[in-house]
């Protein structure tokens, strides 16, 4: 089996980079310590291994069917959704006066970084399960929260997000399945979903649908989008199973890769309409569902990262163990034949599937780390200004592993070579898998547009004002260390770069907005890569310093030495990249925009 992850790279990521362990200053983990962290990661780990990767590969070879009637899942996946459940990861934030755990952010999120890493597959279901039950908790009336979130945190019920129609998958805005008032308060909504992930399945006693729909006779667009409870089963007071409710799996769709979660289509009200319950005020279901949206973002990036970190893990592993070739240097016929690890040219691809790996899953963490500063800083403002940092970087958190997990997948196969192109071994699945994720969750486009168009101009510019503050400060301190002076310097290049791009790109979008985000997805990559460079001086700063003590054991040392490396390597070799990035937003190069599509 591919090693899960890197538990010392786990660790000081947690530990050094950020600083969990201060979290339990905070009134809400005072009952914590770093133990019980340990502890929880650790059973985490066990449960990925022992229930999630026995069946990653036989997952996606039998991907589930529907025989009209039933969905037949391999039983595996039931096993691993129980023991996740029964661990109690589905409930694990939730204070202890909600029979949760009380843990922080991050270390459910470095929890379900096991599980992804095992099957990204099997573990779709809890994901979005979370994301469904916590908007229910946030949004959500107490009988709503009693009937079905109470048992989403034990598993006995599962959840989905059904946004997506036949006809709307971008663009929301236009979403048309129906929500008719009733009598008693309830609706009914017809209409049709497609790729609602988990929208069907056979792991547990019921399925809540999250589902947007527009009440009869609401204003068009965002503003007339409201929020449904929807579930396959009716529940009953007691909490026992009702009626069959009009929400019928209309088929399964064939995936290139997470094969084990269920893509379907659902059809809602083909026997009169579906019973649902309003979540929150009418039409203000797309700003609660932004909610899941923005965690499922983050989750999406962090699946993203981990399985660029495994397929950099099994490619590792492989390259030190392939003889293939000699040194250029070397015209001995009869010399042994070296790794191909000893090729400078499989280093590098190695490197920068470390680069991209382990610097999307820092920055994941980074964000899961704001997360937690938005809902548990002490002071009100350290609360706000981490939102803020927060929400202006969610497309990047999504996008930049999503598009990088990927490459790394690539070069992973490449590293392999043939092999990599063989099914007997894990690297081209790890690369199916991760083709979803440039895709669902708002594509790379949308990211882009998102980034540009909305959250970089947003109040007045605070977020992003507020960013370069934070990183100006971090580069003009790391430039103090010798060592590491050309690489802040690189970055703040850069920086100063990316701030002329925005402002003269906020300045025009008025006028011209269509010709101003015709280039939104080169924005979105070049401030991606100067975010990344910026996580990755972070790193090496912290390594720098721990390599200054001359006892340290030579496989720590190794570690610190690798984590520099890579922050050069990433720095020197893929952040000048936006030299030209930024020359062609600068002059607002419009090549692709005049490109007249009668002209293909
Ligand atoms: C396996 C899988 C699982 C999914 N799970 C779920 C789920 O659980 N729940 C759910 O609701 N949905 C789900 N989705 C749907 C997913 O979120 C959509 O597929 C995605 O948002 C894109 O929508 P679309 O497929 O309609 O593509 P389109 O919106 O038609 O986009 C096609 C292309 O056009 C580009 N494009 C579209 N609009 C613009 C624009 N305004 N500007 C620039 N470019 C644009 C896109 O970037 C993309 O490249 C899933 C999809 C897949 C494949």
């Amino acid at each position: 089996m591919t090693p899960l992850l890197n538990d010392r790279d786990i660790e000081f990521l947690l530990y050094e980079f950020l600083d969990t362990e201060s979290l339990l200053e905070r009134e809400r983990y005072q009952e914590h310590s770093r133990e019980i962290f340990d502890a929880t990661l650790k059973t985490a780990k066990q449960i990925a291994e022992k229930y999630f990767a026995n069946h990653n590969a036989k997952g996606d070879a039998n991907e589930p069917d529907f025989d009209g009637e039933k969905v037949e899942m391999i039983p595996e996946t039931k096993a691993a959704w129980d023991a996740f459940a029964e661990a109690g990861f589905l409930a694990a934030h939730y204070d202890f006066d909600e029979e949760g755990m009380q843990l922080p952010e991050v270390i459910l999120r470095v929890a379900m970084s096991y599980v992804n890493a095992a099957n990204v597959a099997s573990a779709g279901y809890s994901f979005l399960t979370i994301g469904a039950a916590n908007l229910i908790r946030t949004f959500g009336n107490a009988d709503q929260q009693q009937r079905f979130l109470s048992h989403m945190k034990t598993g006995r019920f599962a959840g989905t997000m059904a946004l997506t129609e036949p006809a709307q998958g971008s663009a929301l805005a236009d979403i048309t399945t129906k929500a008719v008032p009733q009598d008693d308060g309830t609706y009914r909504i017809s209409g049709q979903k497609i790729y609602i992930s988990g929208g069907d399945q056979s792991l547990t006693d019921n399925i809540v649908h999250m589902v947007l729909a527009r009440i009869e006779g609401a204003p068009a667009g965002t503003k007339g989008i409201s929020l449904f409870v929807c579930p396959k089963y009716l529940v009953n007071d007691d909490g026992s199973l009702g009626e069959r409710n009009d929400v019928a799996l209309a088929g399964l769709l064939h995936k290139m890769g997470y094969r084990n979660t269920t893509s379907t289509v659902l059809s809602f009200g083909e026997k009169g309409g579906a019973t649902a319950y309003l979540v929150g005020e009418p039409h203000k279901g797309l700003s609660y569902m932004f909610q899941m949206m923005n965690e499922a973002r983050i989750g999406v990036g962090l699946g993203a990262a981990v399985l660029g970190y495994q397929g950099f893990n099994y490619s590792l592993d492989y390259a030190r163990q392939r003889p293939q070739g000699r040194h250029p240097s070397n015209k001995n016929p009869e010399s042994k034949q070296v790794s191909i690890i000893e090729h400078a040219d499989v280093r590098r691809m190695l490197l920068a599937q470390k680069a991209y790996a382990e610097g999307s899953l820092a920055l994941c963490f980074y964000a899961s780390q704001l997360y937690e500063d938005s809902h548990s800083a002490p002071e009100e403002a350290e609360r706000e200004e981490a939102f803020l940092l927060l929400d202006l970087i969610t497309p990047i958190v999504k996008s930049f592993p999503s598009k990088y997990g990927l490459k790394a997948n690539e070069l992973a196969i490449q590293v392999l070579g043939g092999a990599g192109y063989i099914r007997e071994y894990p690297v081209e699945q790890y690369y199916r898998d991760n083709r979803l994720n440039p895709i669902h969750e708002g594509t790379e486009g949308i990211q882009g547009l998102d980034l540009l168009g909305r959250k970089v101009i947003m109040k007045q510019g605070a977020g992003y004002r507020l960013l370069n503050k934070v990183v100006q400060a971090s580069l003009q301190q790391i430039a103090g260390h010798e060592s590491l002076a050309d690489l802040a310097s690189d970055i703040k290049e850069a920086l100063d770069s990316l701030n002329e791009v925005t402002q003269s790109l906020a300045m025009k979008m008025a006028q011209d907005p269509d010709r101003i985000l015709s280039n939104a997805s080169v924005y979105l990559d070049m401030f991606g890569r100067i975010l990344v460079s910026w996580i990755w001086l972070r790193q090496a700063v912290l390594a720098a310093q721990a390599l200054e003590d001359e006892g340290l054991h030579e496989d720590e040392a190794n570690f610190y030495r690798g984590k520099l490396q890579t922050a050069r390597y990433y720095i020197t070799w893929e952040l000048p990249e936006t030299r030209a990035q930024a020359s062609l937003l600068k002059s607002v190069n419009s090549v692709p925009f005049e490109m007249n599509a009668d002209w293909f």
